[in-house]
């Protein structure tokens, strides 16, 4: 038998293409991880804000089967706030409506842009955009999402991430609209019901072995099996694995089993990440925006991205209300919960998109130790000596932090489905 640890996409992923026999645990009281929604007051809010979007057919058509194709199709609304002003996202190639010193600052800084190999994500922003769209946007908003130096993370996430337009592109856009899509999302989907939890909860519709409320504490080695050690409502449980595939954050993971080497701990200790706190809020008035998201550079703002759920499907709320999702990222200590929603309320305000007397029906603030994985300069030689030592004692790691990749929806489900394949072939 093998068990998986953690129901969130990549779990379920990996248990449904494994079949049955197998046993997937999750300490949560349900499925879904970071991919799950909320009802509160009859407004929906996923966990974290998201959208569906895939390159990948198969995924595209999984997911669509899952939720017989009750998705509701959108070309992307996402926008910069800067200087008053929304900016359709990309920034660089839609200019236009930005004071006219703001353009000529970033036409010319991208007229000029140094001609270096990047080593690094700072000198990847100048080489690619020029210093006009970095001191105006690049820089101030990646920093304040990441809350770690530019400088000293790689760039192995950007490709087919961030948008790389030429000089032209930003003339044009500087002038008026730009007719390309750009990025993967410029086309998404979002479940119409159930917000985007509903595509776990189809999931694990279609996995037999499912243990909720199961905190795995302990993976034994024990000869050729592993012993894994967890309580079921706080019931003592253990389970024989001939393998174990994990979706558990790889210093978590690291930490569960007691003979690690120390140079692995170690690895383990130098990965980097960043939490996140979200701020739920559903609002007594009707369209406050006709947006999908926002991001917000500027330094008076706590938050970096704010995203208005009723947009992505009108079932996310009561009639006539709105909702919104507040991202603030940080590192380290967790910021005061009512001291960054009166910052929080604050900024929305200030931004034109709250009133003063808007009555917030719902205004709940939820936590995630884990959300971004950072890549720092040394992440992929760590990652690698990590998962060497795990592939040893049988225990695959899979999804955003048991790969400890920048995976989106679609590349945890791949990565479950991977992994099981890969069972199956041992
Ligand atoms: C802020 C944010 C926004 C995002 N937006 C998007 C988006 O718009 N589109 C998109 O495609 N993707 C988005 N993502 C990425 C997406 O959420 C992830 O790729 C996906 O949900 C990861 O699934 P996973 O299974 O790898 O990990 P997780 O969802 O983290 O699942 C891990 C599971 O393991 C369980 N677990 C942990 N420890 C234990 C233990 N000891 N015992 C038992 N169970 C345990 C957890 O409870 C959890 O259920 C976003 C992520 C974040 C953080």
């Amino acid at each position: 038998m093998k068990v998986i640890i953690g129901a969130g996409l990549s779990g379920l992923s990996a248990a449904y293409h494994m079949g049955s026999g197998n046993k997937l645990l999750e300490r949560e009281s349900e499925v879904g991880g970071l991919c799950r929604s909320v009802t509160t007051k009859g407004y929906t809010f996923d966990l974290a804000p998201h959208i569906f979007f895939t390159g990948s057919q198969y995924v595209n058509g999984l997911v669509n089967e899952l939720l017989n194709g009750d998705l509701i199709k959108q070309r992307r609304r996402a926008y910069i706030y800067l200087l008053s002003t929304y900016v359709e996202y990309p920034f660089e190639v839609n200019l236009h409506g930005l004071p006219q010193g703001v353009i000529d600052e970033c036409i010319e800084g991208a007229r000029n842009r140094p001609d270096i190999q990047p080593r690094n994500f700072m000198e990847w922003i100048s080489a690619t955009m020029g210093e006009g769209v970095a001191r105006h946007y690049m820089v101030p908003y990646n920093e304040k999402i990441w809350k770690y130096p530019l400088k000293e993370m790689s760039i192995d996430w950007v490709a087919g991430r961030v948008p790389a337009p030429s000089v032209e592109e930003m003339v044009k856009g500087a002038q008026g609209k730009v007719e390309r899509e750009y990025g993967p999302n410029a086309y998404f989907q979002y479940p119409r019901v159930g917000g985007i939890g509903a595509i776990p909860t189809a999931f694990a519709k279609r996995v037999t072995d499912i243990s909720l409320n199961s905190n795995v504490h302990e993976i034994r080695h024990n000869g050729k099996r592993l012993d894994v050690l967890y309580t079921r409502n706080g019931e003592p449980k253990r389970l024989e694995a001939d393998r174990v595939l994990s979706s558990v954050p790889l210093p978590e993971l690291v930490k569960m089993i007691k003979s690690t080497p120390e140079e692995v701990i170690k690895a383990s200790e130098r990965l980097v990440s960043n939490s996140l706190a979200c701020f739920n809020i559903g609002v007594d008035r009707e369209t406050i925006s006709d947006k999908h998201w926002l991001y917000f550079p500027e330094k008076e703002y706590i938050f970096n991205r704010i995203s208005f759920p009723m947009n992505l499907s009108p079932e996310t709320t009561p009639k006539g209300k709105s909702n919104i999702v507040v991202e603030v990222t940080y590192r380290g200590a967790k910021p005061d919960p009512e001291e960054t929603k009166a910052k929080v309320r604050e900024g929305l305000i200030h931004a034109g998109i709250l009133r003063e007397n808007d009555k917030l029906e719902v205004f709940d603030a939820l936590d995630f130790k884990y959300a971004y994985v950072i890549y720092d300069l040394q992440h992929k030689g760590n990652v690698n000596l990590i998962q060497a030592y795990l592939e040893s004692l049988r225990v695959s790691s899979m999804g955003r932090f048991g790969e400890w990749e920048y995976l989106n929806m679609d590349k945890a489900i791949l990565s479950g489905k991977r992994a099981a394949e890969e069972e199956k072939r041992k």
